[in-house]
């Protein structure tokens, strides 16, 4: 017992002077470690007469709560002081200015996609939209591709899975033309649209992504002539790339058009007068466009009287306008999400 009471003055001096969580476990070890004082007294325990054993139970259970609450209030101690010394090392500075949230904005093609819609919009075309996945006779047949035409061909088309059921087969739409197809089955004339859309073709290199978007356009009414669609587009590459911009006009080959055209723009970069130029590579003009007059066999194909009505149309790359606008060399940059890239439009 008096060694006991030896114990019990020790602890309160013995946890005083601890500074840091080492000494602190040291100075517990001392008392109630393996070796300690406390540890090694309760291990005579039964050298003690049973009526003794009580009594003395009592009094190392005393000791032992003090060694526990003296531990514990220094552990508290040395942790504010931990606290402290790290606040004393790093201040707060309030007045930092805080780190701003990154805020995502438009991939330039859906930028161009819109815009361009917008443009046509202003000048009356309602917004029409299909799906992604179509009948091959909206593709091909009502359009009057031939049925040797090279489109058809496995390799530039993606086919669906038909499993086997007779009946027309699905394909993802290798252009936009087949929301021409489904408004004028759906719609009597007059029929003034634009299509944009994601289409897909077995393609895949500098120029050419096996997924990209297109925007087309169709005008079915009575008494439309060529020089509507001239002058739709011409007033469309003004608007997009610029008032000084001047158009040209070549004949050109499409299976759904007659005639068909090819609209060029005077190049945006140089006008025309840089021989060397990154852009149109010296010939002052840029591809924008292939269009033409609707063939009367597709508005036959879709129940319209070809003798009473007449129409064009118009099919723009979306990533070949946003190329010219933001002078991009390579398609590849436009789909492979380089943040630095995309940043820097
Ligand atoms: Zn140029």
């Amino acid at each position: 017992m008096e060694a006991l009471d030896a114990i019990e003055r020790e602890v309160d001096g013995a946890f005083a002077p601890v500074r840091d969580e080492h000494e602190l476990r040291a100075t517990h070890a001392r008392f109630l470690g393996k070796e300690g004082s406390l540890t090694l007294i309760m291990r005579r325990m039964p050298e003690l007469a049973p009526a003794e054993k009580k009594t003395f139970g009592q009094a190392v259970n005393r000791v032992k709560t003090a060694v526990e609450s003296a531990s514990e209030a220094a552990e508290v101690r040395v942790k504010q002081a931990a606290l402290a010394r790290e606040l004393d090392r790093e201040p707060t500075d309030v007045t930092m200015p805080g780190r701003r949230p990154r805020v995502g904005r438009q991939h330039p093609l859906h930028r161009v996609l819109y815009d361009v819609t917008d443009i046509f919009v202003s000048m009356g075309f309602d917004v029409a939209e299909g799906p992604e996945s179509d009948w091959e006779t909206n593709n091909f047949e009502r359009l009057g591709f031939p049925a040797d035409h090279p489109a058809l061909d496995m390799q530039d088309t993606f086919f669906l899975h038909n499993e086997g059921r007779p009946g027309p087969r699905a394909l993802l739409r290798t252009h936009t033309s087949t929301v021409q197809i489904r408004e004028l089955l759906s719609h009597p004339p007059p029929v003034m649209i634009v299509a944009p859309g994601t289409v897909f073709r077995c393609d895949d290199d500098a120029t050419h992504s096996p997924m990209f978007a297109q925007i087309e356009g169709l005008v079915v009414d009575e008494g439309i002539s060529l020089a509507h669609l001239r002058g739709t587009l011409a007033t469309f590459a003004q608007r997009l790339f610029g008032k000084d911009v001047t158009t040209r006009m070549r004949g050109s080959y499409f299976p759904f058009t007659e005639p068909s055209v090819e609209l060029d723009a005077s190049c945006s970069l140089c006008g025309g007068r840089d021989p060397h130029c990154r852009l149109c590579k010296g010939s002052g003009w840029l591809e924008v466009a292939g269009a033409g007059m609707v063939d009367p066999v597709v508005l036959s194909n879709c129940g319209i009287d070809p003798e009473k009505y007449t129409g064009f149309a118009f099919g723009l790359g979306i990533d070949r306008l946003a190329m010219i606008r933001y002078q991009v060399p390579s398609i590849e940059l436009l789909y492979s999400n380089d943040e630095r890239f995309l940043r820097s439009l």
